[in-house]
């Protein structure tokens, strides 16, 4: 169980072991954001570099 949102960071990547249990938001104090690639032009060109998957 993972409840302690971050209210000023949402995210909907529930494959994080960050992501909130039953909220679109990260449970993290901070995060860092970069580019996904080398021509950063839109949403898609840039993602959260603090994402770790969930043990399964
Ligand atoms: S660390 Fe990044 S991907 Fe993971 S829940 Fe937080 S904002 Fe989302």
């Amino acid at each position: 169980m993972n409840d302690n949102k971050n209210n000023s960071i949402g995210c909907t990547v529930e494959s994080c072991k960050y992501h909130c249990t039953g909220s679109d938001y990260c449970t993290k104090n901070a995060i860092k954001v970069g580019a996904c690639n080398c021509n950063v032009n839109s949403v898609d060109a840039t993602c959260c570099q603090s994402f770790e998957a969930k043990a399964h």
